[in-house]
């Protein structure tokens, strides 16, 4: 998206960050990483928060685990590339996943039957309003499908400035989820499934590099039995997960059916390999997202009666 900020301002210390948010107070103020979560809807009038720290060390280590600290702006997939080289599994499964260490533990990002809270022990934050520093555990990060303590209660409270992870020094492969086993040998490294992966996404979804996306743009909804066996009723072999408290359906699936799989809306298309992402196919303005999607919703709305919610951030 072609979008302002009024600051821009990079930090490459805890000190550093202090400093920025004693300077900047009063100010509206965000905390990015790489972007890849966030719809800009226009110019911001505030000052955008980054991360320069880029590291990660080891804390902690006996006999079955180890605890690797992460600084914030170190790159999600980095860090797991790095790992992996090391043998250190319990990442490879959110290889090639967009964007950075802090922002991984405010989504709870997930793929391949892994999600980030399996794997982080805390989570350590400054309080934006007075610099004081906490650390939460796992079970306080109130952790949900792409959900934490971050985006609900404790939202735009807390910049994460530190991520621990507990892995396993015993690899134990996840390959359950879709096609992941069949990519790989009986006996996989960890960095077997981490590049097997990588090829898995690379034929479903657009590179960052190439085509302006934010990944998935909606969440799966769980919807109750009866909407499922309605909607099971009419459609042949329509995909399904059985979750706590319902039936997870593929809004992918929803998206396809309702015929919007490659079509476009101004600048923005609904991705031809993968509905769920929206794509800037060239000359998007945030308004060409806006009314994608919600063209998209309704009509997931009025063809399904289920409402799809979306998975970016709208800023
Ligand atoms: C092609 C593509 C594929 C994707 N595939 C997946 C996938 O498989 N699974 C998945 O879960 N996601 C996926 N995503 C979404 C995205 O990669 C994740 O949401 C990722 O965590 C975003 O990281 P980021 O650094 O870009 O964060 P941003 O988009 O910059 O920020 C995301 C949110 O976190 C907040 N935030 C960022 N840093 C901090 C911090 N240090 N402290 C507090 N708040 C902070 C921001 O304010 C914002 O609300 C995909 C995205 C793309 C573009």
């Amino acid at each position: 998206m072609d979008v302002r900020a009024k600051v821009f301002a990079e930090y490459q210390s805890v000190e550093e960050l202090r400093e920025l948010l004693d300077k900047f107070r009063g100010e509206r103020l965000l905390h990015i990483g790489s972007g890849s979560n966030l719809l800009f809807t226009g110019d911001f009038n505030g000052v955008v928060l980054h991360s320069a720290m880029r590291r990660a060390r080891c804390t902690n280590e006996d006999a079955e685990y180890v605890w690797i600290e992460a600084d914030n702006g170190l790159v999600l997939d980095e860090l797991i590339d790095q790992l992996c080289d090391m043998g250190i599994s319990g990442l490879e499964n959110l290889s090639y996943i967009p964007g950075e260490v802090g922002a991984s533990a405010v989504q709870n990002v997930g793929a391949y039957g892994v999600e980030a809270k399996d794997v982080i022990d805390s989570v350590r934050a400054l309080k934006i309003s007075d610099g004081t520093e906490r650390i939460f555990t796992n079970a306080e990060c109130k952790y949900g499908y792409r959900d934490s303590i971050f985006k609900n209660d404790l939202r735009g409270l807390y910049v994460i400035t530190h991520v621990t992870y507990k892995l396993n020094k015993h690899f134990e492969p996840k390959l359950d989820y879709g096609n992941l086993r069949s990519e790989v040998d009986e006996h996989p490294t960890p960095m077997a499934v981490r590049e097997a992966v990588i090829q898995i996404r690379k034929q479903k979804l657009p590179e960052v590099s190439e085509l302006g996306s934010a990944g998935s743009f909606f969440k799966n909804p769980i919807v109750p039995h009866e909407v499922y066996n309605n909607i099971a009723a009419r459609y042949d072999r329509v995909p399904h997960f059985e979750q706590d408290g319902g039936i997870k359906i593929p809004a992918a699936w929803l998206i396809e059916q309702c015929g919007w799989k490659g079509k476009s809306l101004g600048g923005a298309r609904c991705y031809e390999k993968q509905p769920l992402v929206l794509v800037n196919a060239g000359n998007a303005t945030p308004d060409d997202i806006i009314n994608l999607a919600a063209a998209i919703c309704a009509d997931v709305k009025e063809q399904f009666n289920i409402t799809i919610n979306p998975e970016v951030n709208y800023i």
